[in-house]
């Protein structure tokens, strides 16, 4: 495969961007080689500079559920932005995608930002505002942003890099956060045992992604780890956030919550609710975002947020994202699930796939595991299996997320042609793994 163009892109990209990149995992130091630099992508394909094309399962990581460069979306962009693209005033647009955002999920109201990172920074600030209290408790391989006070025992590229926390973020900023092992009930009854009245919220994944993907389990009582959260945190008066930023208007219609029903009292949404462009948002009932500024006195503010052109991108993609879409990608997944473990059984690789709706990931564990609930587990899967698995996918022309400790995305343009592709790359690629 000619890489020409990319290697001589990334040469130049090192000078003028720190690691040649605007977002690490990017970069494929986790799996070395060169990143491939991407001119255009079209449905389920990503074509890079060299002219090779790729089966994208990386999706933006997350956003593009309707596949590349879907026409009504770049219509509805294209409408719009001749009108001019950033008011500084109120749209009409905005009120729609709050709407259609309320009538998904659970949430009342909602306020529109930038990133995913700007809306767990901000309900954070709101959470304890509400309730005048400093301490949050998070979940080890969770990642909610590069936010300072999150940016602990953090998933996703913080995991690929094996990075615990980050120079810079101070130790005053991370003193007010516990972390515990995800799915630990015993851990989370302890901190709040020990800091029940100080604590402001907990904050989880809605079903963690960023560390592979860790389904929220049920206890023996029947209690999903969300629902268990929700009421635990309201015992101590604290709140109960649910990050659906990966999640949200992916794995179902309402994201996890149309899976599991657990009510979060605040969540979060970002990657699909922007149709690939930057938007997010938080929401939570009246009640609780009635504190936001200028209704009340947590103050949060940006110059772009609800940008017409990410809005109207946002609120088209979640308009065609109808219960067929998902029914189809769901079924697409199911398959791909089937068929990668079919590949690496018959290679006799030992692995676990995880996943929630149509959000899946492949562990490369020790022989005899047979599930990975937690990051301390998803942290002894060998990476150097998944490096020789990803290069094989990569040569063959499938584009999986560089890291091991990424999901694997599908959009509504992934047919039968591009599973093909996918499914006859596989053989090679769990050979390979085996080899490694
Ligand atoms: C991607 C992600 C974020 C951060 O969103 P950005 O838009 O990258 O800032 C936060 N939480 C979760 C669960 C995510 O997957």
């Amino acid at each position: 495969m000619q890489t020409r163009r990319s290697t001589e892109l990334f040469d130049r990209a090192q000078k003028v961007i720190p690691g040649g990149v605007n977002s690490p995992v990017r970069a494929f130091q986790a799996v070395g080689g060169t990143p491939r630099f991407i001119e255009r992508a079209s449905g389920p394909h990503l074509y890079d500079v060299d002219g090779n094309r790729y089966v994208d399962l990386v999706c933006s990581w997350g956003p593009m559920l309707l596949g590349h460069a879907h026409p009504e979306v770049l219509a509805a962009v294209g409408r719009i932005a001749v009108s001019g693209t950033s008011f500084g005033a109120p749209t009409e647009l905005e009120v729609e995608l709050a709407a259609e955002i309320v009538d998904r999920t659970p949430v009342e109201q909602v306020r529109l930002v930038n990133s995913g990172t700007e809306a767990t920074m901000s309900v954070l600030r709101l959470a304890r505002g509400i309730t005048g209290r400093d301490k949050i408790l998070k979940f080890a391989g969770c990642y909610h942003g590069h936010v300072d006070s999150l940016l602990v025992a953090a998933g996703s590229g913080a995991a690929t890099l094996a990075i615990p926390g980050s120079p810079g973020v101070t130790e005053a900023t991370t003193t007010d956060t516990i972390v515990c092992e995800y799915n630990d009930r015993a851990a989370v009854a302890a901190a709040f045992a020990e800091h029940g009245d100080a604590i402001a919220c907990v904050i989880t994944e809605a079903a963690p992604g960023n560390m592979g993907v860790i389904p929220p389990a049920v206890g023996p009582d029947g209690e999903n780890f969300n629902a268990f959260l929700a009421r635990t945190a309201r015992a101590h008066g604290a709140l109960f956030i649910s990050d659906e930023v990966m999640t949200g208007f992916r794995v179902s219609r309402s994201g996890q919550f149309g899976l599991d029903g657990v009510e979060p009292d605040l969540m979060t949404f970002g990657k699909v609710m922007g149709g690939g462009f930057p938007a997010a948002a938080f929401g939570g009932s009246a009640d609780l975002m009635g504190h936001l500024a200028p209704a009340g006195a947590v103050y949060q503010a940006g110059t772009l947020s609800g940008n017409p052109v990410a809005t109207v991108a946002g609120l088209t993609t979640l308009r065609l994202a109808t219960d067929e879409v998902y029914a189809r990608i769901d079924a697409t997944a199911e398959r791909l699930r089937g068929e990668v473990a079919a590949a690496l059984t018959a290679a006799d690789v030992a692995h676990v796939i995880q996943h929630s709706g149509n959000l899946f990931s492949v562990f490369f564990t020790d022989p005899g595991v047979t599930s990975v609930p937690d990051y301390a587990t998803a942290k002894q899967q060998h990476v150097d299996r998944f490096r020789a698995f990803f290069h094989a996918m990569l040569d063959q022309g499938v584009y999986l997320p560089p890291s091991a400790f990424e999901a694997w995305f599908l959009s509504a343009t992934h047919d039968e042609a591009a599973l093909t592709r996918i499914v006859e790359a596989l053989p090679a690629a769990a050979r390979a793994a085996a080899d490694a």
